[in-house]
């Protein structure tokens, strides 16, 4: 292969240069991909040429060249030539599949969908997330160095770009690509284009210090000369080997300095730093002994890395000394192989099979790349260790752009509610649908990294308990739940505003006279409840009984009216209609008796049409029960004490109790809109009671006034037909709590008890 062929660009960078540099570190390598990539990417590039007048390609070469510094595998070198294709040619990532295979097709098209990643504003940028995201969108750590070393070329021939263009992309650099090549542990990358990006972003303050430094270049340089050799004495008498160096800290730095402790130029000490690379760990604390025992340290300026290494692994002793002449100086003291990860971070462990193991320094606490890569996995030999390299960097988040391009994080799993929500809870509680990436998706749709969500709102919208399966966060979560409970609570209110105008007009009191927000204020008062809504609420909820209620609200002679009325009403129901059954013609004949003592089972509450029996009681009479009566079933009668019964259809009508359920949605005005189907039939309603409520349903248990079986059909055909109704029961209870032996219900206790 001849060098003249394979010519890159103006600088003269030829392919071979890549492939000797990658050969240096790797003599095996098979270089068939980075040759069938560089033809490729020259064909599609074609024509195309750099704004410094370069042809394309000396772009992508030089970016190879990068990687091979940092002892990237042959397929980064080949990704590395591919990097541009598809974001600025015809080629597609199917071609380069076809070509090159998924693992270089792969990290072609991460690097395109980081390319497209653009922030409006500084804040966007500076965010946490947005490195974050970056990260995350790479999938696979080597598609982030290939970005870095592309990133850094771009930076070093920024200045063929129009200015408006290099301070963007200057300021992209300083804000998320040198925070990341920091994480990264990559120093010599962060501080390169940290460097760069200084010079476009502030280039006044940029020419001033520069201008500063060279003043005292010759003054600067004698006093590092003097300290590098005064360090070098000291442990040379200790006999201590190590390298000693010493420089002027980097412009960007001391800016940053100046700027965090806004100081002039002239107030920043210590811009010399001393770095003393030893032999072993032990000689770093020797050589930290001697440096302190030379010159005063500053107290609180004393990090040892070592004893607790940085997230990235960086390890390194730093002390802040006072030479001499008050000048204070920086000390980083460190071991040869720390320096090596301190200035390549994770790319230092890219190595291979030879010799200079991975294992050795897998066992000196690289657990940050441990836990970066899948647990479990073991990390036995380097060619297994790269292909862990493809990492979820963050597997339990996911960043998403708002149509704002502000980066948003969010659990793993998070669906476009939990995005409404964390917009702002008003949005959540409206959120209809969502569109991401401009298509419409569910609202259980599961986000994914890069997309753009965008919420479409209705007002008529209302959370749902459903949401609750459907969003991640909590914030989302609690969101839904107290709209929910919020509105529970309103509607419980309205609950037992009609349950207690219904109770009152029932005894012929007025609402309107009774029911005052006064009276209501001070019912609430003497109830210990500190406002009226937690009262309704308690009524509404059916954890307080409405009678215990009434009782406070009413005056003295009102609340009698309704107790006597209540009781003769109730308890005196079955003696009234004994009483004319006596007086009149008995609804009931046993056998050929008409005018036997009858009395109605509270359980199964027979009307006329039912099948029923008489039972016999020792000392109570005769009990009239359906025959389908579940407490009659379970009471196991002796035979005899049964007796066959008929309604007696001459005889006058007469009202039986019935107790039905109703299972309603739980809307506002539905217990009125029960009530008047009820009334519409010419049924009283004995008592209404809530009772159970949640968000949706409500349950509904009424006692009717019912003159036979047709009437009570005719009823529960009325209630079925209400807007919201899901089903309607009579109700046979099989064991009432309150009820003996004979199915008679204890009613006097019940109305003391003052349930409704
Ligand atoms: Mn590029």
């Amino acid at each position: 292969m001849r060098a003249k062929n394979l010519t890159g660009g103006g600088k003269g960078i030829h392919l071979e240069d890549i492939i000797e540099s990658l050969r240096k570190y790797r003599s095996d390598a098979d270089v068939r991909d980075i040759l069938g990539a560089y033809a490729f990417a020259s064909k599609v590039h074609g024509g195309q040429a750099r704004l410094s007048g370069e042809p394309y390609m000396s772009h992508p070469m030089e970016v190879a060249l990068l990687l091979t510094q940092l002892k990237m595998e042959p397929s980064v070198i080949a990704t590395a030539l591919l990097h541009d294709t598809v974001e600025d040619t015809d080629a597609t990532v199917e071609d380069i599949s076809k070509l090159f295979g998924e693992e270089i097709a792969r990290m072609v098209e991460g690097l395109t969908k980081l390319a497209k990643i653009r922030f409006r504003t500084r804040e966007q940028r500076q965010a946490e997330n947005v490195r974050k995201m970056v990260l995350a969108l790479s999938e696979d750590i080597r598609i982030v160095i290939i970005k870095l070393a592309d990133r850094l070329h771009n930076m070093r021939t920024l200045e063929h770009l129009p200015s408006h263009r290099q301070k963007a992309i200057a300021l992209e650099t300083l804000d998320i690509y040198a925070p990341i090549a920091g994480r990264l542990g990559i120093s010599w990358m962060k501080s390169e284009l940290q460097e760069l990006a200084f010079m476009y972003v502030h280039p006044v303050e940029h020419k001033k210090l520069g201008k500063k430094l060279a003043e005292r270049q010759e003054e600067l340089e004698k006093i590092i000369q003097a300290i590098c050799n005064q360090t070098k004495e000291i442990l040379m008498k200790e006999h201590i080997a190590c390298d000693v160096t010493a420089r002027v800290k980097n412009p960007y730095s001391i800016f940053k300095k100046m700027k965090q402790q806004e100081l002039d130029y002239d107030q920043v000490h210590d811009i010399i730093g001393v770095r003393v690379i030893t032999a072993s760990r032990s000689d770093c604390y020797r050589v930290l002994g001697q440096v302190h025992e030379q010159w005063k340290p500053i107290s609180g300026k004393l990090k040892d890395y070592i004893a607790i290494p940085k997230e990235n692994m960086y390890q390194s002793i730093h002390t802040t000394v006072v030479t001499g002449n008050g000048r204070r100086v920086e000390f980083q003291i460190r071991t040869q192989q720390m320096h090596m990860v301190a200035e390549n971070g994770i790319a230092a462990h890219w190595r291979y099979k030879d010799g200079s193991g991975l294992k050795a320094a897998d066992d000196d606490g690289f657990m940050w790349i441990r836990r970066l890569i899948d647990m479990g996995r073991s990390l036995d030999d380097s060619e297994e260790f790269l292909e862990n390299v493809k990492l979820d960097l963050f597997p339990d988040e996911v960043y998403v752009f708002t149509p704002n391009q502000e980066v948003k994080a969010f659990p793993k799993g998070a669906t476009p509610l939990d995005f409404a929500y964390a917009v702002h809870t008003e949005i959540g509680n409206h959120c209809v649908s969502a569109l991401v990436n401009s298509n419409p998706v569910d609202l259980d749709y599961l986000l994914e990294n890069g997309d753009t969500v965008e919420v479409i709102t209705s007002q008529t919208q209302e959370p749902d308990r459903e949401w609750l399966k459907i969003v991640k966060t909590s914030h989302a979560r609690t969101s839904i739940l107290s709209y929910i409970r919020s509105r529970e609570r309103e509607d419980a209110i309205r609950l037992a505003e009609q349950i207690i105008k219904t109770e009152l007009s029932k005894f012929g009191l007025e609402p309107e006279k009774y029911f005052t927000p006064e009276a209501l204020a001070t019912a609430a008062t003497g109830l210990g409840f500190k406002n009226t809504e937690l009262l309704l609420q308690k009524i509404g909820f059916s954890k307080m009984p409405v009678y215990g209620f009434l009782q406070k609200l009413l005056p003295p002679e009102a609340w009698t009216k309704i107790r006597t009325e209540r009781q003769s009403s109730i308890k005196g129901f079955i003696q009234k209609i004994l009483r004319r059954k006596s007086a009149e013609a008995p609804a009931v004949q046993v056998g050929d008796l008409k005018n036997r003592l009858v009395r109605f089972a509270q359980c199964c509450n027979p009307v006329p049409g039912d099948r029923i029996f008489g039972y016999i009681t020792s000392g109570q009479g005769m009990v009239i029960h359906t025959k389908s009566c579940p407490l009659l079933k379970k009471l196991e009668p002796d035979p005899k004490k049964l007796v066959e019964a008929q309604w007696d259809v001459e005889a006058k009508k007469q009202l039986h109790p019935v107790r039905i359920v109703v299972h309603s949605a739980n809307q506002p005005g539905q217990l009125a809109t029960i009530t008047a189907a009820i009334a519409s039939c010419n049924a009283n309603i004995s008592t209404a009671v809530v009772a159970q409520v949640d968000a949706k349903w409500g349950e509904l248990d009424i006692t009717l006034e019912i003159e036979d079986l047709p009437h009570l059909n005719r009823v529960l055909e009325a209630v079925k037909k209400v807007d919201g109704v899901k089903s309607v029961k009579r109700i046979m209870q099989k064991d009432l709590g309150w009820t003996n032996e004979t199915g008679e219900s204890k009613i006097q206790e019940k109305i003391d008890r003052g349930s409704g």
